[in-house]
């Protein structure tokens, strides 16, 4: 249902992005990549993906954390395919710390990149989407933007905050066949999780092991950890048209954690 559209995954080099992106590019959709990583695992999977679904799929260094690169990409992106139709911000960082140790610079730099990004990239190619009048914004927010946990400040305060964005521009476009939501994962098992890990052992003060036991599944009823897939499909979903009326929602996908 998405042929002749255009996505922008931030962050879709690994984890969550990386599967976002490739659903969309399965239900046709053009695809642009960004993110961090190995420039031939990165070529590789940009590659692989257009292959697959025989969609154009392009690939933006883009460092999210600087308005002038996000601008220049939204650009350049525009200039080829005309508009970004579907924008899903989604990069994001993690880093666990009590307050009063908590590092300034890890507090600049994830309200940078987990909350003022999405701002700058909303706002940059909200004008082009607006012109087609059809337009999907998903933000990947977290449970932790219904619920904190303690050593997560700047974390939970960004992730608070794309709550905020994404009600509020979801007023603001509401009657332009524009939809703004955010999904709210619990825990997924990916890269991002992996490495908060011995982090949060430190801040506890118990094994890697226990962290993943009694706090990371600690938090979700079911159990399980949430898959990549499974947000995926719930992003996919957020495309189309049956969620015409899906707006300005936070939508949970936390095996019952924030139900707690
Ligand atoms: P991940 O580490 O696998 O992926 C993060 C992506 O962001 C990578 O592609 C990385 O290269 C990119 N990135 C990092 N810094 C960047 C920068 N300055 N500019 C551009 N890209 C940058 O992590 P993930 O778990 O897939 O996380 C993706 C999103 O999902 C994040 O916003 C995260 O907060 C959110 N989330 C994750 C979980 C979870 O349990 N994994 C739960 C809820 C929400």
């Amino acid at each position: 249902h998405l042929k002749d559209k255009t996505a922008l995954v931030t962050g879709s080099t690994s984890g969550i992005g990386l599967g976002i992106a490739k659903a969309l590019a399965s239900a046709g959709a053009n695809v642009v990549l960004n993110g961090f990583g190995d420039a031939t695992e990165i070529e590789k999977l940009r590659a692989e993906i257009a292959a697959e679904h025989g969609v154009a799929v392009r690939y933006y260094g883009a460092d999210m954390t600087k308005e002038d690169e996000i601008a220049k990409m939204i650009g350049d992106i525009e200039k080829e395919f005309g508009a970004i139709d579907i924008l899903v911000n989604n990069a994001g960082v993690q880093f666990v710390a009590p307050i009063d140790e908590f590092p300034v610079d890890k507090w600049n730099l994830i309200i940078a990149l987990n909350l003022s990004a999405a701002f700058h990239a909303i706002r940059l190619a909200l004008p082009a989407m607006r012109k087609k009048g059809w337009g999907r914004i998903i933000n990947t927010a977290s449970a932790h933007a219904l619920v904190a946990s303690p050593f997560k400040v700047a974390y939970v305060a960004a992730k608070h905050g794309i709550a905020g964005i994404t009600k509020t521009v979801a007023l603001e476009v509401a009657q332009e066949g524009i939809t703004v939501n955010a999904i709210c994962p619990g825990y997924v098992w990916t890269p991002l999780v992996e490495k908060q890990i011995p982090d949060t052992a430190k801040a506890r003060g118990i094994t890697e092991e226990q962290v993943k036991k009694d706090v990371l599944l600690a938090a979700q009823p079911t159990k399980e950890f949430v898959t990549v897939e499974e947000v995926a499909g719930l992003a996919l979903f957020l495309t189309t048209d049956s969620a015409k009326n899906i707006t300005g929602a936070l939508q949970s996908i936390d095996g019952g954690w924030t139900a707690e």
